[in-house]
């Protein structure tokens, strides 16, 4: 008899109402077909509602107080010096990671650099060397033959549209030769295949009004690459066995930027913080006397003695001053539109040996509001190129057959669904 095996396709960035949108306009119709006999849920994303950190939360299962990423950037410690976590600061193990079966791991963001595994794995972005982001690296010529690409270049999309175009779709097309290969030619007998799609975000971040908007002149581009990604959906949905298991989910949702909120600023004019103007400085411009400061997007830290250098924050005066934070933060507005929908303390969402090194308050916004941790912005509030942002309450999670889940399902309870059935 076949062993069960579990495939999961990863979609980065797509929200659980786009995926209902472009099933009900016939654009994803395998993906429609698929609703009728499996269940598709809203999830919550993590918080802060980044990649780096949901996809951490996905394969581990855990929150980041335990895999102990907070984000692309992070602190070195007892400096003002940024650091970029990667796969080796991850804290707790991938699923793969945690028994004997054989994985094919494709283009998880967050896993460079490749670790061991019994199988395969290429990693998702940042990864910055090929020759490193594969294991066993046998398979690194596999993959250059393959014109495998670890991510969409997205300088091009920052100089024409076109051109960002272009390298998104070939890249996709090298992704779909490389999965494909891996799924049956590449001689192994995989137990759970998983592979994300990334173009996603990237498509997202640029070219959200796209989507939103029939008349734009590439709303039919942003279309087609979902229709590509429903192709490979049903390219897979064929290729399954009757009793495999199909899980397909996104890390965040995506919708319209109304604006960007640079919170660092917010803070500078009402009192909170002072820096220093030298652009190669970034954090070390933190001068004496800040109260709080944030790292992106809004990770609020406060500015507490033994943690950085000319931090004078003493324990008891934390609390008092994450109250004055908060109430300040309820006064910003935009248009008389609140910007901030919720205030976290780390100790409400966070557990585990690593909190104490998480930012002390994390801010949710309301709808469209960009939150940005940059340190030199001169406004609090300002546009870029980029017309979508990510939302924490709008990530999907799709199951085929019946699945038990919470009602507010978060992405720390994938993993189980990944691994937990017949993994003995
Ligand atoms: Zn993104």
């Amino acid at each position: 008899m076949d062993k069960k095996r579990t495939a999961v396709i990863g979609i980065d960035g797509a929200p659980y109402r786009l995926m209902n949108d472009l099933s009900d306009k016939d654009v994803m119709p395998n993906f429609k077909e698929l609703q009728k006999n499996g269940s598709f849920f809203k999830m919550q994303s993590s918080i802060p509602e980044l990649s780096s950190v949901s996809w951490s939360s996905i394969i581990t299962g855990n929150n980041p107080g335990i895999h102990g990423i907070f984000g692309f950037t992070d602190f070195i410690e007892g400096t003002y010096s940024l650091c970029f976590p990667n796969f080796l600061n991850l804290k707790s193990k991938a699923f793969w990671q945690r028994d004997s079966r054989k994985y094919i791991i494709i283009n998880v963001p967050s896993t460079y650099p490749a670790q061991e595994i019994n199988g395969f794995l290429v990693s998702g972005f940042v990864a910055l060397d090929l020759d490193k982001a594969v294991y066993p690296s046998r398979f690194v010529s596999t993959l250059k033959k393959l014109g495998y690409r670890i991510d969409v270049d997205a300088q091009k999309g920052h100089e024409s549209k076109p051109l960002f175009l272009k390298d998104l779709f070939e890249t996709h097309k090298n992704r779909i030769k490389t999965y494909r290969y891996f799924w049956d030619k590449a001689g192994i007998d995989w137990d759970v295949f998983m592979f994300v799609f990334t173009g996603s975000d990237r498509l997202g971040h640029f070219l959200w009004d796209a989507y939103e908007d029939p008349n734009h002149e590439y709303h039919s581009e942003f279309l087609r690459y979902f229709e590509l990604i429903d192709e490979e959906i049903g390219y897979i949905k064929s290729k399954l066995r009757e009793d495999d298991a199909l899980i397909m989910l996104s890390d965040h949702g995506m919708e319209s930027v109304k604006t960007n909120v640079n919170i660092n600023r917010y803070l500078t004019e009402e009192g909170f913080c002072s820096l220093d103007k030298d652009p190669k400085k970034n954090y070390n411009n933190v001068r004496e006397g800040t109260k709080a400061f944030a790292l992106d997007p809004a990770r609020i830290y406060l500015h507490k003695k033994g943690r950085f250098p000319r931090g004078h924050i003493k324990t008891n005066e934390e609390v008092k001053l994450k109250e004055e934070l908060i109430d300040s933060f309820s006064r910003l507005k935009m248009n008389g539109m609140p910007v901030i929908k919720k205030i976290f303390d780390k100790e409400e969402i966070y557990h585990g040996s690593y909190v104490e090194k998480a930012p002390d308050l994390i801010l949710l916004p309301n709808s469209g509001f960009n939150l940005k941790g940059s340190v030199f912005k001169k406004e609090i509030f300002d546009k870029d190129i980029f017309t979508g942002k990510h939302t924490q309450e709008d990530a999907f999670l799709y199951v085929r057959g019946e699945a038990d889940l919470p009602d507010s399902l978060n992405v720390e309870h994938v993993m189980n669904l990944i691994i937990g059935r017949d993994s003995n």
